[in-house]
């Protein structure tokens, strides 16, 4: 049986289903917690901001995921 590892609070996903108990972002997995983690803190970053870009969404993405998953 295949396991998966959640990359941000190394828990370990029983029978993982992609996008249903876990998620892959950049071949980082992430539990839902560590994934609902990660989407608030880029709200909270974008909330700041006065304008949406894509680019700097993917950039905030990014750098929360590397941060959380050291
Ligand atoms: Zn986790």
């Amino acid at each position: 049986m295949t396991c998966v590892i959640c990359d941000a609070c190394k828990k370990s996903i029983p029978s993982p289903h992609r996008e249903r108990n876990y998620n892959t972002l950049l071949n980082r997995d992430l539990c839902l917690d560590c994934y609902g983690k990660l989407e608030n803190g880029i709200k909270e970053v974008m909330g700041t901001k006065r304008e949406f870009h894509v680019n700097e969404h993917n950039n905030v993405r990014k750098d929360l995921l590397y941060r959380m998953t050291r």
